[in-house]
This record gives structure tokens, sequence and C-alpha cells, in this order.
């Protein structure tokens, strides 16, 4: 139950700067998550905000507290690890009683809490069972279990899933979620997994290259990305992404597609600002889930050059080369393989970038 912020935070490690300048407001019981690929600086940002690092600039507050200095013990989060930190001597209670032990909790309210967090992580029936023995499934539970029982009022996870696998994962995503909103810690959870971020985080701070990229929610983001990295690297399948030059037509301006031969609309309000910042080579955006299918000589005629069919929904491949569109349909689309198909984008749901700089051209 604390807010963080973090003012003009740079990281160098010798003449290398792992984080540039980030400024992020993470509120008072927010599930924040760090995203982006491996390298840009999701770990680096954590641990100067466990106390592990110390920045190489700016500074970070906790609700207004300057944490400079400030050793870890004594700034009250919890941290869970890709590799669970557990006693593998001890029992599965004594591993969740240990922080409630050390912190001078009274036995019996050791006693309830442990009991409490071993219904709510369903680890009751495991008790007493020696650590060692358990799974890495379980290990990790029980790892997230031992920082959350003593209530810190930041709750810190690098990856904490990384190492589980998928099914239970998927257990994982919706229990954290639950925990946070039971206890109303500030969470901050690192990942590289763009799904894991978009099904838990109440926000997300899109990172790549020790920049941070863009802050929104799950929505925002995926909706409205501010550049090229954030469109591809959200979403699976990603944006679609054909590069396209602005040109004038009877219709207004419009998107020459090139190498597809068709000019796709654009919406009036973009074609201002467009027109406004005088940008030409752009690249012509729009996910997979908006693309319909249209009549013949309406929007893009395409190719199908493969199918993927993954339960409930299916992902339709058109085209190759660089002009390669993908689209998500229910899985009863009657499409063949070697087929051309008509394939269109609302205009309100296409987004558009300058090609120089890949930033989003938007309305202001
Ligand atoms: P990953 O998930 O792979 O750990 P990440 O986004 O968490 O990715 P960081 O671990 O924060 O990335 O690392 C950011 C960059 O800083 C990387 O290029 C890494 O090699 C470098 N780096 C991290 N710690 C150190 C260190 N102690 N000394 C030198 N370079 C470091």
């Amino acid at each position: 139950m604390t807010a963080i912020h973090l003012e003009n935070l740079v990281k160098r490690f010798g003449a290398f700067t792992a984080l540039k300048t980030m400024d992020l407001e993470i509120r008072d019981g927010e599930f924040m998550a760090l995203l982006g690929p491996s390298g840009c600086g999701k770990s680096t940002t954590m641990n100067m905000i466990a106390g592990m690092e110390q920045p190489s600039g700016g500074r970070i507050t906790f609700d207004g507290r300057d944490m400079n200095g400030v050793a870890m013990g004594r700034r009250g989060v919890g941290f869970v690890f890709q590799n669970y930190a557990i006693f593998t001597h001890m029992n599965v209670y004594d591993n969740l009683a240990y922080g409630l032990k050390v912190r001078g909790t009274s036995a019996s309210e050791t006693d309830r809490r442990v009991k409490a967090m071993a219904d709510f992580l369903q680890l009751t029936p495991m008790l007493d069972k020696p650590s060692a023995k358990l799974s890495v499934n379980i290990l990790q539970r029980l790892a997230i279990g031992r920082s959350a029982i003593v209530e810190p009022a930041i709750f810190l996870l690098d990856e904490p899933l990384s190492n589980v696998d998928a099914a239970f994962r998927a257990v994982m995503r919706t229990e954290l979620k639950h925990l946070q909103r039971q206890f109303r810690q500030t969470m901050v959870y690192v990942t590289h997994d763009q799904l894991e971020a978009m099904t838990m985080a109440d926000r997300i701070a899109v990172m790549d290259h020790g920049v941070l990229q863009q802050v929104g929610t799950p929505l925002e983001v995926y909706n409205d990305p501010v550049n090229l990295f954030v469109a591809d690297f959200i979403g699976s399948p990603g944006m679609n992404l054909l590069k396209g030059t602005l040109a004038d037509s009877d219709r207004g301006l419009v998107i020459d597609l090139g190498a597809l031969g068709v000019t796709a609309p654009l919406d009036p309000a973009l074609s201002a600002v467009a027109r406004t910042n005088g940008v030409r080579e752009v690249v012509y955006g729009f996910r997979p889930e908006r693309v319909v299918l249209a009549t013949a000589g309406q929007g893009l005629a395409m190719p199908v050059t493969f199918i993927e069919r993954i339960g409930a929904r299916t992902v339709v491949h058109f085209g190759d080369g660089e002009q390669r569109v993908k689209a998500v349909f229910d899985n009863d689309i009657a499409v063949q393989t070697g087929e051309t198909v008509h394939v269109a984008v609302e205009p309100r749901f296409a987004r558009m970038f300058d090609a120089a700089t890949g930033v989003a051209i938007r309305e202001v």
C-alpha cells in the first residue's frame, strides 16, 4: 500500500547504460507489469526498487520518501525471483512461517496466517512435506506464499512463472491477481511475456533497450501503441504492419500499399494529422482480430498461404514477402489454402506510423 515514484532513474554498468532516464509513477495498490524483451532493463529497474542495486542517477521514492541509501531490509518489500528461494531443509509449514517468526509474530498468529496462506495457495495437503521433495510448480507457489505472508506493502516479482509449466502458469496468473486484490499490495511484476502482462496488470510499462516506451492499461497499449516496437511486441499474433505511401485520391488521403497494388482508406482525422506533419512514408497497422472478409473488389485481395486452427480461433496467414497479413477468425471460417480472398479493416481500427521514426501518427 505504497506509491512508488521513479524520477529520472538511470543505471549504468561501467560505460554501458542499462536504463536511460526512466520516469514512472506506480500507484498505491496498483499491479504494474514491467514488460519487454530480454536485456531491456526490467530486472535492473526492479533491483533498484528493491534496494539491491543503487541508481547511477535520479531517485526512487516510496510515498514521497527518498529511498536513496535505505537498505533492502528496511524498504518493506517482498521479492520473488524466477528461481524460487526457499529453505529446502524445512517443510512447507516452516517455510511459510519463517518470515513471521523472524518478525516475532506470536505462535498462534503465525499458525493462523500459515494455514490461511496454505489454504489460499492450495498448499494445505503438503504442509508437513519436506520442501526438497516438491515439484518446481509447487516450489514456486511456496516461494510466492513465503514472501506474501508477511504482507509487504510492495510486492516485487521477477519472472516468477517462467520455470513452471504452461498449464500451471495459467492457474498462477489468476491466483497472483487474486492475491494482489486480497492484500491490496502495490505489485511490480517483471515479465517478457506480453500475455502475462495483459492478463494480470492494471497498467503495463513497456520497455526496450533501457528506454521506457509506453505506460498504459492493457487495452491502451493494445489499441493505441505509441510506436512500432509496442505495436509488434503486444498481441499474439502481433499487429499487421504494412509499408505504404500516403497519396492523394478522389477519396482524400489514402495509403498506397505498393506491392499489394491497392490503397487503404484513412480516417479523416488521421489524414489531417498526417498532412500537418508532412509525412509520406508510413506503416499501416491493424490488429489481426479486426480483419473481416470483404466482397470481391473491396479491401485487399490476398492469397491464403497458411491456416492455423487453434481451438476456438483460426489464424489465417495471407500473402508472403514483406506485405504479409495475419487474421484471426472464429473456427468456422470457410477459407482454403491457395485461394485468394478479400480482406478489409474499418478505418477506425487502422493505425498509422511514421516509417522513418516508427512513431505513431495520432489524433491530438
Ligand atoms: P532478462 O529478462 O534477460 O534479465 P532484463 O530486461 O531484465 O532482461 P536486465 O537484467 O535488467 O534485463 O539487464 C539490462 C542490461 O544490463 C543487459 O544488457 C545486461 O547484460 C546488463 N546488466 C545487467 N546487470 C549487469 C551488471 N551487473 N553488470 C553489467 N551489465 C549488466
